[in-house]
């Protein structure tokens, strides 16, 4: 697909979506961390009726697009991301009693954390690690995000998948190739999207869930820094934890322009207040560079890089001799 956009491409795009389509949107007020530049355009769906034909329509024109959930696993760069975002609102969800069990079935766009306590709140099982994870269902779909021995993998019955030129798809779990924070969404970015999902619930109590989700939640409270970020920097790697890898080499607390490692867990790095995607970058670099040489260790990013992200590695290299990933 051509950069930048043909005029042509433009035009037929501004014909298709009308009033939908948003031009040089700062993407930085759509990520957790409040860091990101400018989407070229962006289309705001909610349904995922809306997804499905958006994504149709920009495979046929050939115009390259990424879906955004709660961007809060990503991190954008500061000259932002080409082409199309699309900003997944489809939030219905329902739950359901099957001939075979309990089921949640939800639009990609649902927020994780949301329907996560709507489960509690019926005394289902099976989502409480999840009441505090941020971002939407095809996030954590696409992440295999989890907690405290909780995941998607774990829950996920089948995921209604559109890819180009195909119907809508329903994957089973096994589809997935589920791995630790990976998936094969996670491998083929930009290349399918999840619409929606049914996760499997257990029955329980209200006093169970409660009491489950409660625990959770103040563990999280007494290990999650405060401040904007986007989680885990890093995939723990295995049989170590890479907050305590980078707390080993003594970086809590180093800073890089407006970001900061947190000084109180080493794998989350803090937006300060005007961090900008270079400032995080250095410190990425310095937390792999650093762990590498002293304990033989290469982290490897859990969160994605997102947009146009050659040029500001290339200039990384330049002004820093090498280090790059
Ligand atoms: C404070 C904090 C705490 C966190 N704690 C945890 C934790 O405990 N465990 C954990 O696993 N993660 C955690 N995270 C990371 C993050 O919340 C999860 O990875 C989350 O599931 C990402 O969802 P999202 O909607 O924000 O995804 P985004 O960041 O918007 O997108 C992530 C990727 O998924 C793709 N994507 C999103 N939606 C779709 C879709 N519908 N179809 C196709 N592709 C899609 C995007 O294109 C991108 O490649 C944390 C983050 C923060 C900021």
């Amino acid at each position: 697909m051509d950069y930048p956009i043909p005029s042509a491409k433009v035009k037929a795009l501004r014909r298709s979506f009308d009033e939908g389509l948003l031009e040089n949107i700062p993407l930085a007020r759509y990520t957790s961390a409040h860091i990101g530049g400018p989407a070229d355009f962006l289309i705001v769906v909610s349904s995922s009726d809306q997804l499905a034909n958006a994504a149709r329509t920009l495979w046929d024109m050939e115009i390259a697009f990424r879906v955004l959930g709660g961007g809060s696993n990503v991190l954008v760069a500061d000259s932002g991301v080409r082409g199309v975002v699309m900003l997944n609102r489809a939030n219905e969800f329902r739950f359901w009693e099957a001939a075979h069990g309990l089921r949640l079935e939800a639009e990609s766009g649902a927020m994780l954390a949301n329907i996560a306590r709507r489960a509690v709140e019926r005394g289902w099982t099976g989502l409480e690690w999840a009441v505090s994870i941020p971002g939407t269902l095809g996030g954590a779909i696409t992440e295999n995000a989890g907690a405290y021995n909780g995941d998607m993998a774990g829950v996920l019955e089948v995921a209604d998948i559109l890819q180009r030129n195909g119907d809508v798809e329903h994957w089973p779990v096994d589809r997935l190739e589920y791995a630790y924070r990976d998936s094969w969404l996670k491998r083929h970015p930009g290349q399918a999207v999840v619409l929606r999902a049914t996760l499997r619930m257990e029955p329980a109590t209200l006093e169970e869930t409660n009491a489950k989700m409660n625990v959770f939640v103040a563990q999280r409270k007494l290990t999650q820094p405060a401040g904007a970020s986007m989680g885990s920097m890093f995939k723990n790697p295995p049989g170590d934890y890479a907050g305590r890898l980078i707390e080993a080499a003594g970086l809590k607390g180093t800073s890089s322009g407006g970001a900061q490692i947190s000084p109180r867990h080493g794998n989350y790095f803090i937006n300060l207040g005007d961090a900008t995607a270079a400032d995080v970058w250095s410190l990425i670099q310095i937390a792999r560079e650093q762990v590498a040489n002293q304990f033989g260790v290469a982290l490897e990013l859990e969160v994605e890089l997102l947009g146009d992200w050659e040029s500001m590695k290339s200039n990384a290299v330049q002004t820093q001799g090498g280090g790059a990933a």
